[in-house]
């Protein structure tokens, strides 16, 4: 705690701490470990841990970074984050993220984007930026962030983190603000490979009050000493020439690649010929379903009320045009045209076979390999205000949209600094539903 008031003021990870509630917590594991009863604790004890601003803990805010939540105190506990405290983690606080999760770099958060531990004028990544920052400065051990299109695995590039989006389904969505019901998964930034697979452990599993949570047993931490030796690691030829992408994010993966076949994993060339498609695909179905999400937010049910209004109309759109940032409006505004009848055959409805079609790429590729690497993002942190065209800020997850339409694993494992800007450069890892265990495995054997 003491970290983070000394230092946050440059990283702005945090939007609020919970004082009261991590002094309580440790108060409690360390009568656990005078009366000799730590392992009774759970496997988290003792562990800094703090979240994503678009997860519910009870008594503190929940803003998503925006002004329409500003004062929004939640009544209840998101199940993640009820399990990593129950699993004895000591909950820091509440991290800054873009407003609504739309972005891949906290700077539409409406309470000022975080800043990346390696250089403070560059973007952190996005939109679980805070998150990133927060386990990169050493302000947190393990963050929680959510990712639908990209959001845990590119700022945990940027920022030189391990970052693991599990496969859909693995982790529960029950009490995390939903983007894209669809695509939306929590995971965690950690500092090794070992630490993200104990947080997936806490985190992971059935879960009654998310109908799409499965009962997932696995312990992902079982095979990270195991190697690669005899596991068939897939590269994907179109990304490695792939339009945008740096030449030293290129060599990085290609350095990992040598890497792996030299500890004794057998690389194969897999081809995902629909992937191409997934950003056309994403920019539909990604709105359609945050148009939808987003209209709890009436200032009636949810959110920011306008005052001074006579007429219901006119206060939901006063209220909304002043709650919603300039990003967060243009995703509803698409969104809701595309649902619109009549233009709803000609893009929802492709974009749901285009889904489907990559969806059997991935599972075609995965006959012939047990996991797969990829770049992560095309490039490293860029500049606050670099990237000001919002089509060029959704080229960030180019790499990264394909797994959350397929519903994959990808996590992103850092392995250096790229020759040219000196900055952290992560390579992806992705592995076929419910086989998370696959891209841990590889991600240690990279460490
Ligand atoms: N950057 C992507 C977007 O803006 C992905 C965001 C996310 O994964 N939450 O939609």
């Amino acid at each position: 705690l003491a970290r983070i008031r000394a230092l946050d003021g440059a990283t702005h990870a945090y939007l609020e701490t919970t004082e009261r509630l991590a002094l309580d917590q440790a108060e409690r594991i360390d009568a656990a470990v005078a009366a000799g009863e730590l392992s009774a604790c759970g496997p988290l004890a003792g562990v800094p841990v703090a979240f994503k601003d678009n997860m519910n803990l009870a008594g503190t805010h929940t803003t998503c970074s925006s002004a329409m939540l500003a004062n929004y105190v939640s009544p209840y506990t998101a199940t993640c984050v009820a399990r990593t405290i129950e699993a004895g983690g000591i909950p820091l606080g509440k991290l800054n993220m873009d407003e609504f999760a739309f972005g891949s770099s906290t700077e539409t958060s409406a309470f000022g984007p975080s800043r990346n531990p390696w250089d403070l004028e560059r973007v952190p990544g996005g939109s679980s930026g805070g998150s990133a920052a927060a386990v990169a400065a050493g302000l947190a051990t393990v963050a929680l962030g959510s990712d639908t299109g990209g959001s845990i695995r590119q700022p945990g590039s940027f920022c030189g983190t391990v970052a693991v989006k599990p496969t859909y389904g693995v982790v529960s969505r029950y009490g995390v603000v939903a983007f894209g019901s669809s695509l939306d998964q929590v995971g965690p930034f950690a500092r090794s490979v070992e630490d993200a697979a104990l947080a997936c452990n806490a985190i992971a599993g059935r879960d009654a009050l998310d109908c799409t949570s499965q009962d997932v047993r696995t312990d992902f931490t079982a095979n990270l000493a195991e190697g690669v030796r005899g596991m068939r690691i897939g590269v994907v030829p179109a990304f490695m020439e792939a339009q945008g992408l740096t030449s030293e994010v290129k060599a990085k993966v290609e350095e990992a690649a040598n890497h792996l076949s030299a500890l004794g994993a057998k690389l194969v060339e897999v081809d995902l010929p629909n992937a191409q498609a997934a950003m056309s695909a994403y920019y539909v179905l990604g709105p359609c379903e945050a148009f939808s999400n987003l209209a709890r937010f009436d200032s009636v049910r949810y959110g920011y009320r306008d005052p001074g209004h006579k007429d219901l109309g006119g206060q939901y759109e006063a209220s909304r045009a002043a709650g919603f940032g300039p990003e967060a409006r243009r995703r509803i505004m698409l969104g809701s045209y595309l649902l619109s009848a009549g233009v709803y055959d000609t893009y929802y409805y492709p974009a749901q076979q285009v889904r489907t079609l990559i969806t059997q790429d991935y599972a075609r590729a995965y006959e012939q390999v047990d996991c797969i690497l990829a770049p992560v993002s095309p490039r490293t942190a860029f500049r606050f205000g670099e990237v000001s065209d919002p089509t060029d800020m959704y080229l960030s997850d180019m790499f990264t949209i394909s797994i959350n339409i397929a519903g994959n694993g990808g996590m992103s494992m850092p392995v250096g600094l790229g020759a040219d800007t000196n900055l952290p450069v992560g390579v992806q890892l992705i592995s076929p539903q419910f086989k998370d265990e696959n891209m841990l495995r590889a991600a240690a054997a990279l460490e």
